[in-house]
């Protein structure tokens, strides 16, 4: 893979299966069950020590925001064969549960039939298919940002976990969810590092240190090519949702450090980002994604290095 053009599913799958075959002690090929359409929800787990505290990264749940699973790629690509000493330090620390198209229907229908499709394909009314798979998780599900309307873009389905993707990824989270100290989430656009909750009068319990660590994060990000993010909670500088996958991890879980990014641009390109775009857009995240578990550590979330482990 070369991030000068967008993948196909089918290319992301056989890339993530030649990468489990190349490195067969550090790399294996998961799977977070499978979609309305059947299709695998396939992810890497990368581990170069066994027994570390772990790190959940999701790509691509909402289908037209392409630069979303190029982005969770260029990710796996760089803990594979990064020779940067701090990436390496942070690569080599966690467990790594990535899945760069966690709605492979809907990725799918982006490149065959209709570049903005959002949602999943579930049909759920006789004109109206999909729904949205990011206000589809159980919390607060069907609240504020959701809409009750099949064929609105925000459909949230006809109740939390109706739809295969979500449910079978949420169980897969369950499974590791007391080993996450980290999970993130890649949408676009809009140049935001989103922290907990998307719900009205709500923050996350560890906000400031969030807030604190994001702008530190967006400060590095801006470095490469002067690129700015905002940074704060969607309810109080986007808008309002329910039913959000990182909401649910990081509730559930009390996951201590969660972001949402939403990346390039603020709008000229919007969903249609120009491939040209991509390798600057990764290298600029690659930044903010060292500058987030750096900050953290500081602060004292963990600590890397051999000492991570999970108990
Ligand atoms: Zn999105």
């Amino acid at each position: 893979m070369s991030w000068d053009s967008y993948y196909r599913l089918e290319d992301i799958h056989a890339w993530m299966d030649s990468l489990g075959a190349a490195y067969p002690k550090v790399a294996t090929v998961i799977s977070a069950g499978r979609s309305y359409e059947g299709r695998d929800i396939k992810g890497l787990k990368i581990s170069f020590t066994s027994g570390r505290r772990s790190v959940f990264i999701e790509g691509g749940i909402h289908a037209r925001e392409w630069i979303s699973p190029a982005t969770v790629t260029y990710l796996i690509n760089e803990l594979l064969t990064s020779s940067d000493p701090s990436f390496r330090r942070i690569a080599e620390s966690f467990d790594w549960y990535i899945f760069p198209s966690v709605n492979p229907d809907g990725y799918v229908f982006t490149h065959t039939w209709y570049r903005l499709w959002r949602k999943t394909r579930t049909p759920h009314s006789t004109f109206c298919y999909g729904a949205d798979p990011n206000r589809n998780w159980d919390f607060h599900w069907g609240e504020e940002g959701t809409s009750t309307n099949t064929c609105s873009e925000t459909y949230g389905g006809p109740e939390a976990f109706s739809e295969s993707e979500t449910y079978s990824l949420s169980k897969m989270i369950e499974s590791i969810g007391s080993e996450l100290d980290v999970y993130l989430s890649f949408h676009s656009y809009s140049q935001i590092l989103l922290i907990s909750y998307g719900t009205t009068g709500q923050r996350s319990e560890n906000f400031d240190d969030e807030y604190e660590i994001g702008k530190k994060a967006a400060e590095a990000l801006s470095q490469k090519y002067g690129t700015e993010y905002q940074v704060g909670n969607s309810q109080e500088i986007l808008y309002a949702t329910s039913g959000s996958s990182s909401d649910w991890a990081k509730y559930n879980f009390q996951i201590p450090i969660v972001y949402t990014y939403e990346l390039r641009d603020t709008g000229e390109n919007g969903f249609l980002l120009p491939a040209e775009q991509i390798i600057p857009n990764c290298e600029e995240v690659m930044d903010s994604i060292v500058a987030i578990f750096e900050e953290s550590e500081k602060l004292g979330y963990f600590k890397m290095g051999s000492n991570n482990t999970s108990q």
